[in-house]
């Protein structure tokens, strides 16, 4: 997979070279380019953003520079990329999203500042034939001062979910919001079966596969009734 991202602040996508995703570059799983805005401003003072119109605070930035960023890394791409452009008022960024990107060839991230991108930059390139699909998205319900640290939680969430990045693929299987039940996973523990008073439960060292197996079945129906109704609404009815 190939990802580009368009920062003002490039260094801030410094900790994408670490850890899982610095080792799947080193492997050639995932290739990482990240690009300084500014190299695509033309005036003296290098300037990427404008007043707002219609008055208001802060600013703008302007269509013009993420234009032609945009169409430069368009023009040099071997596939018609995915364009993601993260927003708070765009489609909500979870599991299922971040698999379906994990399936794409490239990817661009545009970081915003400011008061955001210019809103004909999304509607533009929703139009242009030669990029495959348009997403504003958004990490949460809450504001941050900027893209890059929204595009850093995609890339990572998407990436992680490429063939050969985890060390051990399975671990995927029962990730909170992968799973076939729909639960968040429960609690886990390790060695040493006390610490601090607190003791491992019984059943986890019993080596009883089956009795493991349900109790962490039940953990995590406890676990997302407690801190996830709202997923356990979505589950179908049971047949009668
Ligand atoms: N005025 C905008 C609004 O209320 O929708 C917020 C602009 S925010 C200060 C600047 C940039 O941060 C956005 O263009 C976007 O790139 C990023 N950003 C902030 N919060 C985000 C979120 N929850 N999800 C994704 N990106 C976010």
């Amino acid at each position: 997979m190939k990802i580009d991202v368009i920062s003002l602040f490039p260094s801030y996508l410094d900790p994408l070279n670490l850890s899982l995703l610095g080792k799947a570059q080193e492997q050639g799983i995932v290739e990482i380019v990240i690009h300084d805005l500014r190299d695509w401003a033309t005036d003296q003072h290098r300037t990427v953003d404008d007043t707002p119109y219609g008055g208001g605070p802060g600013m703008v930035m302007s269509p013009v520079v993420w234009g032609e960023a945009l169409d430069s890394i368009r023009n040099q791409a071997m596939v018609d990329p995915v364009l993601i452009i993260p927003t708070p008022s765009g489609q909500p960024f979870d599991q299922v999203l971040a698999s379906s990107l994990a399936g794409e060839e490239h990817l661009v991230f545009a970081c915003g500042r400011y008061e955001g991108i210019d809103s004909r930059v999304g509607m533009h390139y929703s139009q242009d034939q030669r990029w495959s699909s348009v997403r504003e998205v958004s990490i949460g319900d809450y504001v941050l001062a900027g893209g890059e640290v929204a595009s850093m939680v995609m890339i990572e969430a998407i990436t992680r979910l490429i063939p050969g990045i985890l060390g051990n693929p399975e671990s995927v299987i029962d990730d909170s919001f992968s799973r076939l039940d729909s639960l968040v996973e429960g609690p886990v523990f390790t060695k040493p079966p006390t610490w601090r008073g607190l003791e491992v439960p019984e059943v986890l060292r019993s080596g009883n596969h089956g009795l493991v197996a349900q109790w962490r079945k039940d953990q995590a129906q406890a676990r997302t009734e407690t801190f996830r109704p709202d997923l356990l609404s979505d589950l179908p009815e049971p047949p009668h």
